[in-house]
Parts: structure tokens; sequence; C-alpha cells
């Protein structure tokens, strides 16, 4: 497995697994927890997580499936911008432990900007690191200026901005990418096959077609060709983690990489941020 290098030193599976939308449906949380399992077996050991997933359900089931093997695995989770202020988020860090069954996370993220000031939450992550209980943090669609304005209120010691990337959403790859890039901060690509849509793309599926891949598998091996990118797909079932493994030891040949900037080009312009 391919690994992206953190600021501090410390490498990390760039496939990981990302948790979005599992634990909403009690009569999938077997096959939810077969798929993470898997994938752990198969070395996607990065699982992201969010206190607002499932209402904090995601963090429980989490818990279950890396009971067993807790020190073997990385564990993102992430804290709501209203929570990441002084007094709330030792709370929120400390709910988010009880649930994931754990007492430390790997990494702890700003789930998104809100009204607590930049500086005071990167304040407030520093001190979740002092007490050992978060070894590292950083934070999640945060755009351009949001980051020049984190690192001068103190946030150096960012790990990763994890933003929407994937092949339909290179608006990045003009000024935030080679940003982060230039601090060696990696990015950490959420909804790398666009939430499902990619697997249907007709044109994806026919290149993927003439190679014996699968659509996902393209398109998630777009991403691990990069430099400094961690890919976190959401899969339900073992048959996707599965797939989505294989992706990592798929080279894709210079031919490939242009037919796919020709099929999704790089806008000509910046584009914002998006969320989902
Ligand atoms: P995604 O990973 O791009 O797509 C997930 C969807 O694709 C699911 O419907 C899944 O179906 C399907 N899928 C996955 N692998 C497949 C395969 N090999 N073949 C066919 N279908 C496949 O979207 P996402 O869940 O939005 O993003 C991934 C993770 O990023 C999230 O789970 C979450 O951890 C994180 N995220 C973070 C933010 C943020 O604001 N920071 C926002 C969005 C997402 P099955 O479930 O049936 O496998």
């Amino acid at each position: 497995m391919k690994t992206v290098r953190l600021p501090d030193g410390t490498d990390v599976p760039a496939l990981g697994q990302g948790i979005w939308m599992m634990a909403e449906d009690p009569r999938r949380r077997g096959d939810e927890i077969a798929a993470l399992r898997s994938g752990i077996d198969l070395g996607m050991t990065l699982i992201d997580t969010a206190e607002m997933y499932a209402d904090g359900e995601s963090e429980r089931l989490v818990g279950e499936a890396v009971a067993g093997c807790r020190d073997d695995v990385f564990l993102v989770s992430k804290a709501y911008p209203q929570n990441a202020s002084r007094s709330e988020l030792p709370r929120a860090c400390e709910t988010s432990l009880e649930r994931l069954g754990t007492d430390r996370l790997d990494l702890y993220l700003l789930h998104w900007r809100g009204r607590v000031p930049l500086g005071e939450t990167v304040e407030a992550m520093e001190r979740l690191v002092e007490a050992g209980k978060i070894l590292r943090w950083g934070v999640s669609n945060l755009d351009t200026g949001d980051m020049e304005e984190l690192v001068a209120a103190g946030g150096k010691a960012c790990a990763t901005d994890q933003i929407l990337y994937n092949l339909t959403r290179r608006g990045t790859e003009h000024d935030l990418l080679p940003w982060l890039a230039a601090r060696r901060m990696p990015v950490m690509a959420y909804s790398p096959v666009e939430q499902g849509r990619l697997v249907t793309d007709e044109g994806l599926g026919e290149l993927a077609g003439e190679r014996g891949v699968t659509p996902a598998q393209v398109a998630l091996a777009w991403l691990l060709a990069r430099d400094g990118v961690i890919a976190i797909p959401k899969a339900g079932t073992v048959e996707h983690a599965r797939e989505n493994r294989t992706a990592a030891e798929l080279a894709l040949s210079p031919e490939i990489l242009a037919r796919l900037d020709a099929m999704f080009p790089l806008p000509s312009d910046p584009v914002p941020l998006a969320m989902l």
C-alpha cells in the first residue's frame, strides 16, 4: 500500500475508509462492520468518521469494528464547528473517544469553519494534543484564504485539509492544492467517487472496461497517482471494499491519464472549494 507522509513524519495509507452514511440503518450494520474489517485486513487502516455522522452512531460502529485491532488503525474524527471552542472541544472529543472505545484519536479535524475564531480552535486542539487525547489535528473544507488565516493564527501544525476532491472536482488544483503541497500538508480527498456518481459515468465506464477494471478503481487510482493525496472512499459492502483496495495497485499509464484529463478537464480558473 502506498503511504503518505504527514507533516510530523507519520506515514499513513494513501487509501483509507470513509464512514459517512454508515450506521443509519440497523439492518445494514453487519455488512458495514464486515466491510470495514475486510478493508482493515487489506491495509486500508485509516478510518474517517465524525461526531456528526449518524448522530454519533457512526463512531460507535467504528469502535465496534476496531475493538480487536485499535493499535493497528489510524482513527480520524471530526468536531462540529460549534464545538470547536476552548470550552466545548474537550467535551466533544471526550464523547467521541467514549463512542469509539479508545483513549486517543490519531487525528482530530475541525469539520468546517463556523463562528469560533480559528485561533481559538488551534489553541483548543493544541491543548488536546498536550493532554494526549489526540495525537495531531487538522481541518476540513477550508479553502486557501481560510488556510492562510489558520496558519497566521498559530495553526502551523495542521496535519491535513480534508476536502472534496475527485475527477469531477478539480477546481482546487489551481490554488489550494499547490498551497498545501508547498507546506507538505497532505490533502485528504473526500467523496473520491463523487458519492457513487462516478461509478455510473459512461465515459469512465468505457475506459475502465477497456482495461478490465471498474470506474471506481480508475477514479481512486487517479487520486492515488498524485503526491500527497489520501483518498477515503466509503464502501458499505465487502465487495466494494475489496474492489477499492485493488485500485491502490492500479498504475494508470500516461495515455490513460491524458484521456482522463480530456474527459474531466481542469477548469480554466480556480473554483471556490465546494462542500458536500
Ligand atoms: P464516496 O466515497 O465518493 O462514495 C460512496 C458511495 O459510492 C456509496 O454509495 C458506495 O456504495 C459507493 N461505492 C463505493 N465504492 C464503490 C465501488 N467500488 N463500486 C460501486 N460503488 C461504490 O462518497 P462519500 O461517502 O461522500 O465520501 C467518502 C468519505 O469522505 C465519507 O464517508 C466521509 O468519511 C468523508 N466525507 C467528509 C466530508 C467532509 O465534509 N469532511 C464530506 C463528505 C464525505 P456502497 O455503500 O454500496 O458501497
